[in-house]
């Protein structure tokens, strides 16, 4: 059965089922993860939520995240293998987002540090050219300890779905630099070294056209203290291992990213790194849970045989599987695309666009995938599955926080309808995947609703996307085409 996989963690799914290659380096993390990561993310997931020390002793604003020590270890393990470095120095993105999938496979939260520092760097590598570039970029790609961080702050308390009308943060400019004064509502990997960080600029217009992005550092220039102030920690449900807060900006001083009033480009591109790294881990994440089901079905009698035996079992594990396979292919294939798209500049090719769709496409759909794999399982476990003592809840708990940030499902669908109206995408698609075997009439059902006004086709779209994303994911999986590109 081809389901065994599952008895041998991520790499082996990502070799035998995604026909990755797979180098020592990846095993001994895996290796590494079993002993000792994993208990000390158990650990930290338990704890709840880590302390904020606002204050030295002097009364000074310090604004200090206390984890135990062992979380600096769990979360240098993902640096030392390489997860920042071998993308800054070698370009070797495909390792870095394997990696990733290691990670994730036992704590999604814990990827969401390296995600937002490796889109950070990004962002700085290709639009920012002032005078602290080197310095910027090298503290985010160090290969020793201490590892520098990024982040990436756009968010605020009216929301993050519509960020042009949300964003309140003002810029106002103070000669070669800015000063940004705000409130950021979720901030994660707070206490980073530096942020990306979207603000209007004094007098830019209330919309998306009105946004730009900065780089704020965690502590001002010229010893002159915190940069930015964390009003408080996020007692979240899930995603425990990466500190999420609010975040205070005061007169912080910004380096403007790329031009002004641009910000919406670089903001989405710096949301479709995280976005295609959050479709590899969720996959991941999804694959975990599966694992923990075959475990458990394999030592649970129930009517005379081991459950794994049921056929009824059996048939829903093959399911699960098949979708999380596609999935994880799908994710892939937009990790490819993203590498060969990722210099691109606005205005923006057909390739980058039918990127984007995939990257919305895979967003929505391995999040779902992820997430009814966790539920599944919780539901094998059945009365165990409801015990804080045993793994289900947890997964299950991750994979909600991990539908959601990054862009909801509802944002993902209605920008995917958008990309493919408005730029009229679906003779490229299909040009690029021939899906009739797998689903004959998909593309003339799509092309029927792209003619349909919106409050028509509303209620189409997320069954027609969900096709669409299933349908490239198991073309992918089949011909493991990841590298094919137009
Ligand atoms: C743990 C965690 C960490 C996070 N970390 C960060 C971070 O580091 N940086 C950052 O910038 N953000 C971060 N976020 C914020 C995250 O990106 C947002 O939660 C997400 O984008 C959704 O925004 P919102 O929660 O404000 O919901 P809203 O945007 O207010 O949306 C509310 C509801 O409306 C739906 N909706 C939106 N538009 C439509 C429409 N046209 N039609 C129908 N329904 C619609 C949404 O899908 C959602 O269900 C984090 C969130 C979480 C949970």
């Amino acid at each position: 059965m081809k389901e065994d996989i599952l008895s041998k963690g991520p790499v082996a799914f990502l070799a035998e089922e995604l026909g990755l290659h797979i180098s020592e380096r990846l095993l001994a993390y895996q290796s590494w993860w079993e002993a000792e990561g994993l208990p000390i993310s158990m650990t930290i997931d338990r704890a709840g939520t880590p302390h904020l020390r606002q204050f030295s002793h002097t009364g000074e604003r310090i604004d200090q995240i206390l984890y135990p020590s062992s979380y600096a270890y769990l979360l240098d393990a993902g640096y030392s293998a390489g997860i920042l470095y071998e993308v800054a120095e070698k370009h070797n993105w495909q390792l870095s987002f394997m990696l990733g999938f290691i990670t994730s496979y036992y704590d999604p939260g814990l990827y969401c540090p390296y995600t937002v520092t490796f889109s950070s760097w990004a962002a700085i590598y290709k639009y920012y050219h002032g005078p602290r570039r080197e310095e910027f970029l090298n503290t985010l790609s160090r290969k020793e300890p201490p590892f520098g961080q990024g982040g990436t702050w756009m968010t605020e308390i009216h929301g993050g779905s519509d960020l042009g009308s949300n964003v309140q943060t003002i810029a106002r400019s103070a000669g070669e630099i800015w000063l940004l004064t705000g409130d950021k509502y979720f901030a994660s990997n707070v206490g980073a070294d530096l942020a990306v960080v979207a603000a209007r600029i004094e007098g830019a217009p209330a919309s998306v056209k009105g946004l730009s992005l900065f780089i704020v550092p965690q502590d001002r220039s010229r010893g002159g203290g915190r940069n930015y102030l964390i009003r408080r920690l996020k007692d979240k449900i899930g995603t425990r291992s990466v500190p999420t807060g609010e975040v205070e900006l005061r007169d912080s001083e910004g380096y403007l990213v790329g031009e002004a009033r641009q910000g919406i480009y670089y903001i989405m591109e710096v949301l479709n790194f995280s976005r295609v790294a959050n479709s590899i881990g969720v996959v991941a994440h999804g694959v975990h849970a599966l694992a923990q089901a075959y475990r458990f079905a394999q030592q649970r009698r129930v009517f005379g045989r081991f459950l794994v035996e049921q056929p009824l079992f059996r048939h829903e594990l093959h399911q699960h599987y098949m979708q999380l396979k596609w999935a994880g292919a799908l994710a892939w294939l937009t990790e490819q695309w993203l590498e060969a798209v990722w210099l691109e500049k606005p205005p923006y090719s057909e390739r980058y666009l039918t990127f984007r769709l995939l990257t919305h496409l895979a967003k929505f759909w391995t999040a779902k995938v992820a997430l009814h794999a966790a539920q599944w399982n919780l539901e094998v476990w059945a009365g165990l599955g409801t015990l804080a003592e045993f793994p289900p809840e947890r997964l299950v708990r991750e994979l909600i926080v991990t539908d959601i940030w990054e862009g909801t499902r509802h944002r993902h669908l209605l920008d995917a309808w958008e990309v493919l109206k408005r730029y009229n995408l679906l003779p490229h698609l299909q040009k690029l995947w021939d899906i009739s075997a797998i689903d004959k009439t998909l593309f003339a059902e799509i092309e029927q609703a792209l003619a349909h006004p919106e409050e028509e086709m509303i209620q189409s779209i997320e069954p027609l996307l969900t096709r669409l994303a299933r349908a490239i994911g198991q073309i992918t999986a089949k011909e493991r085409a990841y590298k094919v590109l137009p």
